[in-house]
């Protein structure tokens, strides 16, 4: 099984405009994350799962194979209502 997704993203900060690119975790999603130029910590965006789904050029791996929709507690959510269907 090859990767079909990226796992390198760059943030880029909302208050001081670093760019930093960051290895992502393949089995969770990062909510928090510490800017290397300023120091705040950011949190993503409403609807949005982890910072690099808001702040990243490349959104989380799941959200990549998957969509925007599948990822994260809407994933379980959407896995749930898929299995109540049936
Ligand atoms: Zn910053």
């Amino acid at each position: 099984m090859g990767a079909r997704f990226s796992l390198e993203s760059t943030l880029t900060c909302p208050e001081c405009g670093a760019v930093k690119t960051e290895t992502m975790p393949t089995d969770a999603c990062q909510y928090f994350y510490d800017c290397t130029g300023c120091g705040v910590v950011l949190r993503p965006k409403p609807g949005d799962c982890c910072v690099f789904c808001s702040y990243g050029t490349v959104p989380c791996p799941p959200v990549q194979l998957e969509g925007r929709e599948a990822c994260c507690g809407r994933r379980r959510e959407s896995l749930s209502l898929t299995a109540a269907e049936r």
